[in-house]
């Protein structure tokens, strides 16, 4: 029996109940407008009164509309299908549609039951197994996904029965499992989950040890993310988040992407839709829409859709982790989530936190972070999700609540800087501000020294000193003039310059300079470095600019120009001799 209640007070999207019956947190409950079924959540029970978010706009609904309760939270749909699809929140599947907008009370299948899938078995009949066990495969276009045991399968089963290898619908029946007492459980390709539940069924969580490589130089070389790392991007508007994120989904070597974008307006939301699915895997030469989902959402939808959508695309995320893939969630940007969660505990008068988020807000974003990591699954295999969020502090003011709580949470931190967007260096991440504590981490650095180069910390290190010497004596140039200072400090500046362009800046938009496989981002910080370390005996500081500019001109055409092809391979002869290293 499902428990009905009668709409008795209504403040925009916060509606009030008095129901029969029981009731729970976070359960979904229908009100009645009508014959029209407006989706909501229950967020707060007080006795027999509950308050609910309705996910729709609430637009003439009156005082004792009637209301029926779910019985469960907020779930999203899993199975095979979700890759190529672009989502709202709750997961209606806008994909099929002409534009962002769904008619009130109109909610889309997110997957096609009907459809058909080539499905084989890798489990068998009497086989022992629990939630997220794999019984068997299908293609999902060119990538395998797992049909698993259902993660809301609690303890030990036993198959009884699985279908042969063949051609089935997802909806259809595949396995029966026997639980301990001797019931019997279908299964098919399909399963739901709720999303504000962390998705279990591993062995172990251990800590990061390897790198997830993204291409982009600024993070790989000198802060790189661990794979089931965490991170995010502050920046100011217009700095380059949304194009460092889309290079990152582009370029980096996870399996499959999964896109949160809280958009600030429509417009955005609506270039998601129009870009992402023109992008090109760079590994695959595909589309890279084939292994993406996106679950998108714009500050004009309701604030509890908007609330749920990153935890749908983290449950999402999960679900691929579950199968062994290196998942990547990208959510940009997580102020908007911040700011739906501020609505709504203002709405519900709660006492407010730092510039009226939720008193919660920094366990909030803890927690959602925390989701993210590397497993162990039950056959020994590992899976892991890396999260990067963006954050756009209003007016880039880094002290902000959303951007503290979130530097807390995140593990590496990629600082736009507004000075460095002006002047058109790109990608503007700050690379004396940023930090990836994964660099702390003896086990990451053993994997660089031993997977990219012998003495690779040491020679980022050295990089990194380089840079931070040439920012102070770029102030000191500033107050004191050019002959204010001596020689070597301009030599050091200008070396400091030779890394910013050689280095750090990267055209997002170019084929060659785009992406940098760590084989070349190993070759190329080796090369600086020899630059860089080579004895020059400058007369003046003039003759020192002059000689940097020319190599840095050099190397950048090195950037744009294939790995050791022969135009790389001219360009280099032609530094040695610059150096007198012939
Ligand atoms: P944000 O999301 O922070 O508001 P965008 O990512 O939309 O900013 O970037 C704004 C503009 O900056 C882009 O349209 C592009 O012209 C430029 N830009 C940002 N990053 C790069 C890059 N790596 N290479 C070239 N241009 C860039
Ligand atoms: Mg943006």
């Amino acid at each position: 029996m499902k428990s009905t209640g009668i709409v008795t007070g209504i403040v925009s999207n916060l509606v009030t109940i008095d129901f029969t019956g029981h009731v729970a947190e976070n359960e979904i409950c229908y009100i009645d407008l009508n014959g029209v079924k407006l989706m909501a959540e229950v967020i707060k029970v007080n006795g027999n009164h509950a308050f609910v978010q309705v996910y729709e706009s609430t637009r003439g609904l009156k005082i004792g509309n009637t209301v029926e309760f779910e019985g469960h939270m907020l779930e999203v749909t899993l199975g095979p299908g979700l890759l190529s699809s672009i989502y709202d929140g709750l997961q209606n599947n806008l994909t099929t549609m002409e534009g962002v907008y769904l008619k009130r009370g109109e909610y889309t299948p997110a997957l096609d039951l009907g459809k058909e899938w080539d499905f084989t078995p890798m489990a068998k009949a009497g086989d022992k197994v629990q939630a997220s066990d794999w019984l068997g495969e299908v293609k999902e276009g060119w990538l395998p996904h797992k049909i698993m045991v259902p993660f809301s399968f609690k303890g030990n089963f036993k198959v009884k029965s699985i279908v042969p290898a063949g051609t089935y619908k997802a909806s259809d029946k595949i396995a029966v499992l026997t639980n301990e007492k001797g019931d019997d459980r279908e299964v098919s390709m399909i399963q739901k989950w709720p999303v504000k539940v962390a998705v279990g069924g591993y062995v172990e969580k251990p800590r990061p040890s390897r790198v997830l490589e993204t291409g982009v130089r600024t993070i790989d070389t000198l802060n790189p993310i661990a794979e089931g790392g965490t991170g995010f991007i502050p920046g100011p508007f217009g700095c380059g988040k949304t194009v460092l994120q889309h290079a990152i989904a582009q370029h980096s070597d996870a399996e499959i992407i999964v896109m949160a974008a809280c958009g600030e307006r429509a417009n955005e939301v609506v270039e998601i839709f129009t870009e992402f699915p023109q992008l090109i895997d760079s590994h695959t030469g595909r589309k890279l829409m084939e292994r993406t989902t996106i679950v998108c959402n714009t500050s004009n939808m309701p604030v509890a859709a908007r609330e749920a959508s990153v935890y749908t695309a983290m449950t999402i995320c999960e679900y691929y982790r579950q199968m062994g893939m290196k998942v990547l969630l990208l959510a940009d940007s997580t102020s908007r989530w911040a700011q739906a969660l501020r609505e709504m505990s203002n709405r519900m008068e709660e006492l407010p936190g730092a510039d009226a988020f939720p008193v919660d807000l920094s366990a909030i974003i803890s927690n959602f972070y925390a989701r993210a990591g590397i497993v162990t699954l039950h056959n020994g295999k590992s899976g892991s999700i890396t999260f990067i969020g963006t954050v756009s502090p209003a007016g880039g003011n880094l002290k902000e609540p959303v951007t503290e709580s979130t530097k807390k949470a995140a593990r590496c931190f990629y600082a736009l800087s507004q000075s460095r967007a002006d002047k058109k260096r790109y990608p503007s991440v700050d690379p004396v501000d940023s930090y990836s504590k994964y660099l702390e981490y003896p086990e990451v650095c053993e994997y660089l020294d031993t997977k990219v180069d012998k003495e690779w910390t040491e020679k980022v290190n050295h990089a990194k000193t380089i840079i931070r010497r040439g920012k102070e004596i770029y102030e000191q140039i500033n107050i004191l003039g050019d002959d204010g200072v001596p020689i070597s400090y301009h030599e050091m500046y200008w070396k400091s310059e030779l890394i910013d362009f050689v280095i750090l800046q990267q055209d997002a938009f170019d084929p060659i300079d785009s992406t940098t496989p760590m084989e070349r981002q190993e070759y190329m910080l080796s090369l600086v470095l020899e630059v860089c370390d080579k004895k020059y005996d400058f007369k003046t500081f003039e003759e020192c600019s002059s000689k940097f500019k020319e190599i840095i001109n050099l190397m950048r055409q090195m950037n744009y120009s294939e790995f050791k092809g022969e135009d790389f391979n001219k360009f280099q002869a032609q530094l040695y001799k610059m150096i007198g290293n012939e």
